[in-house]
């Protein structure tokens, strides 16, 4: 099974549009950026989990000629805007050979996305395929276990998912995906000692008001030791909306004071704010190292693909 990031960003991608932060130069003068979030599990068959407006480039990118099914974890737009490029997998296939794409949506997330791309469902793009959470659902050869994430008043839908699998020996494996969250109402057994763990890391610091009800590293590192995963964390959806010293960009609506920014155990002067995908990394090897957290910590970058 391959696991494919096709997007690591936060809602808007970085750099974002018509942003000058420290952040978003770094980014721009080291050519990286993050598009929205969004991966896809490729076995047999191909899942695709999230399809944000960023679709297009991303399947083209990995030149995905099939998808078997689409998970969506909630109605906000950077997770289902581009279901409508879902329709060049109809073009482009013999008049009578398509299948509706199965998409697996909440009830609460498709009352939001359905006026939008119903039709869709009507001119047999797609098929939903209602979830709830707690209640496993097979696809193929993937057995999906919705559950509910809280993330605020605007995703009422909202949901992470368990996604079980057999590795290419057999074996069973469990990747469990957060999605964007800010807490979990329950815990159940389903959820604990993953394999693989996907969990947001909006920020690096949790902010003073955490209105966007997003995750920041400081307290994900609390549910990775509550999950207690196997083998590999990949951290995604990351933002730009930590403040960095100096950077004249803080006054900015979206740039959140830290509420404690995480600092060494021995004390001293906070983490600096990582700028790039290697200073993300180093810092996050740092924190798990200085914590003797016997996790390893990986952060996902768009098209970064492992093995699982
Ligand atoms: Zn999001
Ligand atoms: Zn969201």
């Amino acid at each position: 099974m391959d696991l494919t990031f096709l997007g690591t960003g936060g809602a808007w991608g970085v750099p974002e549009l018509n942003c000058e932060c420290l952040i978003c130069r770094e980014l721009r003068q080291n050519g990286e950026k993050r598009e929205r979030t969004s991966f896809l599990l490729t076995g047999e068959t191909t899942l695709l989990i999230d399809c944000g407006p960023d679709a297009r480039s991303q399947l083209s990118r990995h030149k995905v000629e099939r998808i078997d099914a689409v998970l969506i974890s909630h109605e906000h737009g950077d997770h289902y805007m581009g279901l409508d490029e879902l329709f060049a997998y109809k073009r482009n296939s013999p008049r009578t050979a398509f299948n509706p794409i199965p998409v697996y949506v909440t009830d609460k997330s498709w009352e939001v996305i359905g006026p939008r791309f119903g039709y869709l469902e009507n001119m047999e793009v797609i098929k939903t395929n209602k979830i709830e959470p707690w209640k496993w659902v097979r696809q193929e050869e993937f057995e999906i276990f919705p559950f509910k994430t809280e993330h605020g008043s605007f995703a009422k839908g909202s949901v992470g998912f368990v996604i079980k699998f057999k590795n290419q020996h057999g074996v069973d494996v469990r990747l469990l995906y957060t999605s964007d969250f800010m807490g979990l109402p329950d815990i159940p057994s389903e959820l604990i000692r993953p394999d693989y763990l996907v969990i947001q890391s909006f920020w690096l610091n949790e902010p003073r008001h955490n209105r966007p009800h997003h995750m920041s590293f400081q307290r994900a590192i609390q549910f990775i030791e509550r999950l207690q995963p196997k083998k590999d964390t990949f951290l995604v959806h990351i933002g730009d909306a930590d403040m960095v010293e100096g950077d004249p960009a803080n006054d900015t609506a979206k740039k959140y004071e830290p509420k404690e920014p995480l600092r060494p155990l021995s004390g001293g002067d906070p983490y600096p704010i990582p700028l790039n995908q290697v200073q993300w990394q180093e810092t996050v090897n740092e924190i798990i190292s200085d914590r003797g957290l016997p996790y390893k910590v990986i952060v996902a970058y768009d098209d970064l693909r492992v093995r699982i």
